[in-house]
């Protein structure tokens, strides 16, 4: 073991559905806009543009089922998203060969500082600020693929104190888990540990402290996040 000069600091990881052991986090990627109709909603054109990605740190992830309301925002957002745990990496991934890098999939919520990413957005500045905060992950467990394989259709829907917000499903994706990956890894080596969040189905929206936010991907699982 080396010496560190201060103590580092812990690695982000997922517990695995039927596992004792736990899945270590890399990197979190996301891609934006990945349904037509929440990039309707958000003012995009649905046609089929090359996919862009922002990145949350690792460690905005949280298994914990509580989100704690985040400072500097009035209109904070649920996006609900299938994530992707890679097993493996590499760059220039066929996308015919790109299932073999997937070591599972979760249900997570991309939650989103709405007001600060739109003025970023205005300002053409970067998204971190309205993306990367403390706990905007949060997730389930990693279902195995070896458990579940590799789902492309379910039906994507989230609640919010029982009234439904989203509702889609993971055929109506734009660019496909594997596009995705192939993608990405033209532009970033990929490698084990690396999660993708895979875009949100429309009927994003606001939520508040005490709201109890219940999401299901068909295939993949269930997730209940209360904002606390
Ligand atoms: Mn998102």
């Amino acid at each position: 073991m080396p010496d560190f000069v201060i103590a580092p600091p812990p690695v982000t990881a997922l517990p695995v559905q039927g596992k004792d052991g736990l899945f270590p986090v890399r990197r979190v990627y996301c891609i934006g806009r990945n349904y037509a109709a929440h990039t309707i909603e958000m003012g995009g054109d649905p046609d089929r543009e090359p996919p862009f990605f922002f990145q949350k740190n690792p460690d905005s992830l949280d298994p914990g089922g509580v989100f704690p309301y985040p400072s500097k925002s009035d209109d904070v957002h649920h996006e609900l998203e299938m994530m992707v745990a890679l097993h493996s990496g590499g760059t220039d991934i066929p996308a015919a060969n790109a299932l073999e890098h997937v070591f599972g999939y979760g249900v997570c919520l991309d939650m989103t500082r709405r007001d600060l990413q739109g003025e970023a957005k205005a300002l053409r500045r970067p998204w971190e600020i309205g993306k990367s905060f403390e706990h905007s992950a949060p997730c389930g467990p990693i279902v195995p693929a070896a458990n579940i394989g590799h789902p492309d259709k379910g039906a994507v829907t989230l609640t919010v104190n029982g009234s439904l917000r989203q509702s889609g499903d993971l055929d109506q994706m734009i660019w496909k888990v594997p596009e995705m990956i192939a993608y990405l890894s033209e532009y970033f080596e990929l490698a084990a540990g690396d999660i993708i969040l895979s875009g949100t189905p429309s009927g994003v929206a606001a939520v508040v402290r005490g709201n109890v936010m219940d999401a299901q991907i068909e295939g993949v699982g269930k997730l209940s996040v209360t904002v606390r």
